[in-house]
């Protein structure tokens, strides 16, 4: 079955919004806006989380972009399914 969220990770709502547009992420100090992802925001809490679709296609996307750069960083093992956005 899907791995979709209906739970605020943070404070157990179910009043989450679900969202597509570029997510806004921070990486080593840098932010940056990954195209196209779906996420859900709570509006009890304001958390702003990922299920893990979409979670991949973000790690993807950043490691794509880490490739793309000349440091050869070791890529980071699978964080938790969810990540929190810099929020503004
Ligand atoms: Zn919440």
């Amino acid at each position: 079955m899907s791995n979709s969220i209906t739970h605020c990770i943070s404070c157990g709502s179910d009043k989450l919004e679900k969202k597509r547009r570029g997510f806004p992420v921070t990486v080593h100090g840098t932010a940056l806006k990954v195209p196209n992802i779906e996420f859900y925001t709570c509006s009890r809490c304001g958390e702003t989380f990922l299920d893990l679709d979409n979670e991949t296609k973000l790690d993807l996307y950043l490691k794509r972009r880490r490739t793309s750069a000349k440091s050869k960083r070791a890529i980071n093992p699978r964080r938790a399914h969810a990540r929190r956005a810099s929020a503004d």
